[in-house]
Formats: structure tokens, sequence, C-alpha cells
């Protein structure tokens, strides 16, 4: 049982679609959860543009991936797949409102912003929204969209919420600004994605997709490989900053 300390949320962690958290971040998510850290993911859409599987079979799916990583509270809200839009005041307004539910201390976007359209949107869309979060004078709406059963109920929402710390998951060829060792939650990264056997499994009456090829999941180990060696370690994750941090003294905790 993973035991989670007093923040609601440490760690939020937004993506388009309800694999990507794992793609991007599975082996972190873990870490963190193992040392108490609660960290929650947030789907904006219910994939329903997938090419295999249905809605309600990914959302399944992810509810095993949500246990294997420890997270302590995941939501789905229906923002229409394909169409992210970081313009639209609906889908700002609706991020900023889970924004101020969790109060996060981090959050970082997933996946890194590359090929799907949906992809490139996020981390903009997020950075609206963190924005609108702190403003007193915008009013805090009512979240949509659903929870996974094994997590937490949405928390009261803070009057505005200050963020302390915003970034995306570093593409291939990227710069990160911060690594995460991973090497002790790699396995359960693999657990993670192995869950979602209708998207990276090529079953049978699957359509053949270049996520069920199994160059994805090679490619997935060949980064962690390079972040983990430039950190030292044997696998790493690595984030790039959106937003620098802002601080006021050296953090208590050791950096490296
Ligand atoms: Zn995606």
């Amino acid at each position: 049982m993973i035991n989670h300390g007093e923040h609601a949320c440490d760690l939020l962690v937004i993506s388009p679609h309800t694999d990507d958290a794992e793609i991007g971040l599975g082996g972190t998510i873990r870490l963190l959860s193992e040392q108490g850290r609660r960290v929650w993911a947030v789907d904006l859409t219910r994939g329903e543009l997938g090419t295999n599987a249905t809605p309600a079979e990914r959302w399944i799916e992810a509810g095993k991936a949500s246990k294997v990583m420890g997270l302590a509270g995941r939501a789905q809200l229906e923002f229409p797949d394909g169409f992210i839009d970081s313009t639209d005041r609906e889908q700002v307004g609706q991020v900023a409102t889970v924004i101020r539910r969790l109060q996060p201390r981090w959050i970082v976007t997933a996946p890194d912003p590359v090929r799907h359209p949906d992809h490139q949107e996020t981390p903009q869309l997020v950075a609206r929204a963190v924005f609108l979060s702190r403003l007193a004078a915008w009013e805090t709406g009512a979240p949509d969209g659903k929870l996974w059963a094994g997590g937490d109920p949405w928390p009261d929402p803070a009057e505005r919420w200050e963020t302390e710390a915003v970034f995306s998951v570093c593409p291939d060829g990227g710069a990160p600004k911060i690594i995460f060792d991973i090497s002790s939650t790699w396995q359960a990264k693999q657990e993670a994605l192995a869950c979602y056997a209708s998207q990276f499994a090529r079953q049978e009456g699957r359509r053949p997709t270049w996520i069920n090829d199994g160059a994805f999941m090679e490619k997935i180990e060949r980064r962690a490989r390079t972040w983990g060696r430039r950190a030292g370690a044997k696998f790493g994750e690595g984030l790039c900053s959106l937003a620098s941090p802002v601080l006021t003294d050296i953090p208590t905790e050791r950096w490296v």
C-alpha cells in the first residue's frame, strides 16, 4: 500500500490521451508515488479518434495502469479528441478549474509536443490555464468529466492557485532541465504500458499502427537509456521547462 503525504497533489500530469502519461512519465510517477508523493493524471480527451479500441476500453486500461503507477487520482475530461485548442475558453477554463481543485505543486504536460496536433497544443493550453488559475477575478467552474474509481475524489477548489513549476516531457534531441532516475521503476513503467494492450499489442482483430509496432517500445527504451546515461543512471525520464521555476531560496531537499 502506498502511503501518500499531506498535499492533495504534489505532481499533476496533464495529457491529451490516456496512455500519454505512462509513455512520457510512467517511471517517475511510480518513483514519486513510492515515496509518498501524491500524483494525479488528467487526460484531456476520451481518445475517441484512436485507431484501436473504444474510449470505454481505453478507460478500463487506464485504471489498471493507474494502479500500477500508484496514482492518487485520475480524471478524464471530454475535450474533442484531435481538437484540443489552447485558444478555446471552455477548454482553458476546464483545465484552470482542475488546477484550482488539485492545487498541484508541479505540473508536467505529457508527452513531448511532436507529431500529433493535440500533443503540440496541450503545453500552450496548460500554460494559459496555469496563468488563469492565479487570477482572483477569474471564477472557478465545476470540473467536468469522470474520475477513476480507484482514486481520490476532487478536493475543494482553492480561491486561486500558484503552481511552483511547469514542465513538459522532453523530446528526443531536446535538452532536459531535470532528469529523474527511474532505474528502480523501469520495470513498473513497462507493466503500466502493458496494461494498454489495445494500443501497444498487435493483437488479432486490431489495426496495425505505429504504436503497436514493436519498434515503438524500442524507441521508449532507447530514450530512457539516453536520459539515464546523461544522469549516470541506467534509465531516466527527462523534463523540459515550460516556465522557469521561480525560487526565493535553495530547495531544502538535495536536488542532485
Ligand atoms: Zn497522445
